[in-house]
């Protein structure tokens, strides 16, 4: 793994689209959420500034912009609104790409996670905050890992479960990752992978960065890439990638 200031200008010669992870790359870690009986309640954070001015130059620069990311639709339009005209967002771990407007649905998971959800909803643990309203995957924010939730996932052969450190993501393996959406949205571009650039800090960004022909890591313990960029600092990891890359593009 090189740092991100060997990702020149040669590296980026094929490169027609970037995906962007949200959490720790594009807004700083952390999820605020609390759940009693049927309220919920959750803070949105949204896109600072200086990066929706980065993503412009991106844009300007001839590259084409895409979120994804494991939170819902509803959320990432709030948080990425002024850049919507030139972003698409692949939402809930790559089930459904908005792109100018319109849905692609990459993955049904209805009838695999139907049963599932209200066996996880009597669990009761003191480290439960509350489940994430989502579409299409299931997400539940705990202090701590929960094993009774690990356990009823296990029961289904067909299931995954992702602990991140603040929240379990719940899906269909094999056809519902970050990774099974980008190699579907590629194809719908008409691009390949060797065009792809992808930047990601979690383990919920390893099939995405897999399927992306140049891979940034914002963190190197939880994730491997070509190209890291440090989690903690003073600039988040979309900043300074985002500016290596303008700094590259305009030589
Ligand atoms: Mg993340």
């Amino acid at each position: 793994m090189q740092p991100i200031n060997y990702l020149t200008k040669k590296v980026l010669t094929n490169i027609k689209l970037i995906i962007f992870d949200v959490d720790g790359v594009l807004v700083p870690r952390g999820t605020k959420i609390e759940q009693k009986d049927n309220w919920t309640t959750f803070e949105t954070k949204r896109i600072a500034k200086k990066q929706i001015e980065q993503i412009k130059k991106l844009h300007e620069l001839g590259l084409l912009i895409n979120i994804s990311s494991g939170r819902g639709l509803y959320m990432l339009q709030d948080m990425f609104r002024e850049i919507l005209p030139f972003t698409s967002l692949t939402y809930e771990n790559g089930s459904v790409t908005w792109f100018d407007g319109n849905l692609i649905q990459h993955t049904n998971s209805y009838k695999y996670l139907r049963e599932i959800f209200p066996k996880l909803q009597k669990v009761s643990s003191k480290h439960i905050k509350g489940f994430e309203p989502k579409e299409f995957i299931i997400t539940i924010h705990c202090h701590g890992q929960v094993r009774q939730i690990e356990d009823i996932v296990s029961e289904y052969d067909n299931l995954y479960t992702v602990w991140n450190g603040e929240a379990y993501d719940i899906g269909v393996k094999n056809i519902q990752s970050k990774g099974y959406g980008l190699t579907a949205f590629i194809k719908h571009l008409k691009l390949k992978k060797e065009n792809v650039l992808a930047i990601g800090d979690n383990h919920n960004d390893k099939e995405l960065i897999e399927c992306a022909g140049v891979k940034i890591t914002a963190d190197k313990d939880r994730l491997k890439g070509d190209f890291y960029v440090p989690l903690e600092g003073e600039l988040l990891p979309a900043d300074l990638l985002m500016k290596q890359i303008i700094k590259e593009l305009t030589k």
